[in-house]
């Protein structure tokens, strides 16, 4: 039997309604939820993640201010705009689009937002919170996939994950909510040997690498849970996941489809992240 799909739009959708309430609630105590973006540079993609980030504030009635700076500005000019950003008690959350330009540390930058804005939860002090499970922003994609799990209302305790990637942003941390979720982890990437004798063992696999159709059935158990974080434009203009769909489909019992599946619960994770700091800021 074909896949059930997750629908990661209407799921996001739901969930944006009920995130919507909470903004009305705070704003009734005098809090508006605030988000600060800074994009350096006009690279296309970062501007329409961007574009689509603030609409998704607009629409559950965060403010957002966006700041934009040419791509020649220098490390340090960025680092006194993120300082006053942490000073400014009317902004709650401060997110830095990726990737920056060569002569900025990405590090540097992500280490001087204040931990108590980052809403990425990409700030060492935040990841070390979610290494120990202790409260903190979890980072906005890893969130959104455990989420979309979670909704299935499957146990995840004891069950085998294998995350395909191993980044700061999505593979290292999806794979550490997993584990505090009581899974069993394991961890593929370019140096993994035989990564389809892996895969296959997986219950949930999720794929975040970024080459487009290199997950097929042939890497999947029969039955299993498969998230597709990729995000690859093809020559024809299309988006296509790491994940094979079509022919994956046939054997998983889940499956995300790319698009409408993990991109609108990482924009939603970081609406409630948004939420969280803003309320934390005035308690
Ligand atoms: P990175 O490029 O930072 O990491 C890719 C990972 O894939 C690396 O760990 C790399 O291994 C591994 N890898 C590369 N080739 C292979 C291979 N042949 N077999 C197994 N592993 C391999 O990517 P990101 O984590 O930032 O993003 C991954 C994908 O997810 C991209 O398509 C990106 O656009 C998408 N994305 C989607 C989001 C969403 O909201 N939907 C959010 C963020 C990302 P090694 O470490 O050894 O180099």
């Amino acid at each position: 039997m074909a896949a059930q799909i997750i629908n990661g739009f209407e799921l996001a959708k739901e969930k944006r309604a009920q995130l919507a309430k909470e903004v009305e609630e705070l704003k009734e105590t005098g809090v508006e939820p605030t988000l600060a973006v800074i994009l350096v540079g006009d690279h296309p993609a970062s501007q329409s993640y961007v574009k689509a980030k603030q609409k998704a504030c607009e629409e559950i009635g965060i403010r957002s201010i966006l700041l934009t700076f040419p791509d020649d500005i220098c490390e340090s000019f960025l680092l006194e705009q993120i300082a006053r950003l942490n000073e400014d008690r009317s902004v709650h959350g401060i997110l830095v689009q990726l990737p920056l330009p060569k002569q900025i540390d990405e590090l540097h930058v992500i280490e001087a937002i204040a931990p108590e804005k980052d809403v990425d939860g990409f700030h060492p002090l935040n990841i070390g919170r979610m290494m120990t499970g202790q409260r903190t922003f979890l980072p906005c994609t890893p969130y959104g996939i455990l989420y979309m799990v979670q909704s299935l209302q499957v146990d995840i305790a004891g069950k085998h994950v294998v995350v395909v990637g191993r980044s700061n942003i999505v593979g290292k941390p999806v794979g550490q909510l997993f584990l505090r979720e009581h899974a069993t982890v394991t961890y593929c990437h370019s140096r993994t040997n035989d990564l389809a004798a892996i895969t296959s063992q997986a219950d949930i696999l999720i794929v975040a690498v970024g080459k487009p159709k290199l997950i097929t059935s042939q890497h999947v158990k029969e039955g299993a849970i498969v998230i597709d974080v990729g995000v690859n434009r093809l020559e024809n203009g299309k988006l296509c996941g790491d994940v094979d769909f079509d022919d994956v489909k046939e054997v998983a019992s889940y499956i995300t489809p790319v698009p409408k599946g993990v991109g609108p619960m990482t924009i939603t994770m970081l609406l409630n992240n948004t939420i969280q700091a803003a309320r934390e800021q005035h308690e």
